[in-house]
């Protein structure tokens, strides 16, 4: 085998690429970026935590000291204020000359999150600015960014919908699961109206995992077991298995796919029962 052959096989799914990585200091967002950063990317960790962004970008450089990792950066936003996101894309075109790839991650489930009748207004709108309106910022101000490439280079988006998106839950989080929803609706909007710019969109669709966003909220035996008795695979999802769905979601090896759900979720939506 050759010098180069060997090289090229050495090559990263997403070599060359810019991607950007919402709730990148935690959970999902951290296992992607890693991800994406040993594939080749260079990762902007963009998280409203600055701290655990940058903690995830010392663990990029800790761990691929060999590949010069320049372009890693972390990157304080609040992705429900839209001057913030639009920021965050012109930090990452000037530093890092263009982007290929945006992951819409951060994501929240309020504590107070309940009924129709019992669910704050402040808590719905909180919910829905951030899971929502903050993806909606990240998506537009990429498009805006993919355009700007010369050759109709296009680019990819990825948006953190969640399995309760086409599931009513018993235990309610009405806002959550209405954002989510939305995600999704929006999603295939964008797909198709921005599919011949050679832009895909597609969202990620997690089934309940073991991440602080999860288990702050189950924080009793008895809480996780009843959501446990509805998931077929029998335990809660790793952040890195959904860090792997979404790796795929940027790759050129996804090139046919845009206006679809990719559900990550120990098959918990094809469930009736899970046992006999
Ligand atoms: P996590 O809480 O571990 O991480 C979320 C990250 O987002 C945190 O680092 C947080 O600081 C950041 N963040 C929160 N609000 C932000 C804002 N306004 N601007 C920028 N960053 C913000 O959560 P996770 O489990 O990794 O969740 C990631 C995504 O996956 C979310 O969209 C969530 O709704 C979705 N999801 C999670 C589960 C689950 O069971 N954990 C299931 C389905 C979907």
């Amino acid at each position: 085998m050759s010098i180069s052959q060997v090289v090229k096989d050495l090559k990263g799914r997403l070599d060359g690429k810019v991607a950007i990585i919402t709730g990148g200091g935690s959970g999902i967002g951290y296992e992607s970026s890693i991800l994406f950063a040993r594939e080749g990317a260079d990762v902007v960790v963009a998280d409203i935590n600055l701290k655990a962004a940058e903690l995830t970008v010392d663990r990029i450089k800790e761990k691929f000291p060999l590949h010069v990792r320049k372009h890693t950066a972390a990157y304080k936003v609040d992705v429900a204020k839209e001057e913030e996101v639009k920021k965050l894309v012109e930090f990452t075109l000037k530093e890092f000359g263009k982007l290929d790839i945006m992951f819409n991650n951060a994501g929240i489930m309020h504590p107070h999150d309940d009924n129709a009748l019992n669910t704050d207004e402040k808590v719905w709108d909180v919910t829905m600015d951030i899971n929502l309106k903050g993806v909606w910022f990240g998506c537009k101000y990429a498009i805006e960014a993919f355009r700007r490439k010369p050759n109709k280079a296009g680019g990819v988006i990825i948006n953190t919908a969640s399995f309760v998106g086409f599931l009513g839950s018993a235990t309610p989080q009405i806002a959550y699961t209405a954002s989510k929803g939305a995600v999704i609706s929006m999603s295939r909007e964008l797909a198709v109206n921005h599919a011949r710019e050679n832009i895909r969109v597609n969202t990620l669709c997690p089934g309940p995992l073991r991440t602080p966003l999860l288990m702050d909220y189950l924080n009793t035996e008895e809480k996780k077991n009843r959501r446990l008795a509805h998931v077929p695979i029998g335990r809660f999802g790793e952040p890195i298995e959904q860090a792997q769905a979404a790796l795929f979601l940027a790759s050129d090896e996804a090139s046919y796919i845009t206006g679809t759900e990719l559900k990550v979720d120990g098959g918990i939506t094809a469930a009736y029962v899970t046992s006999d």
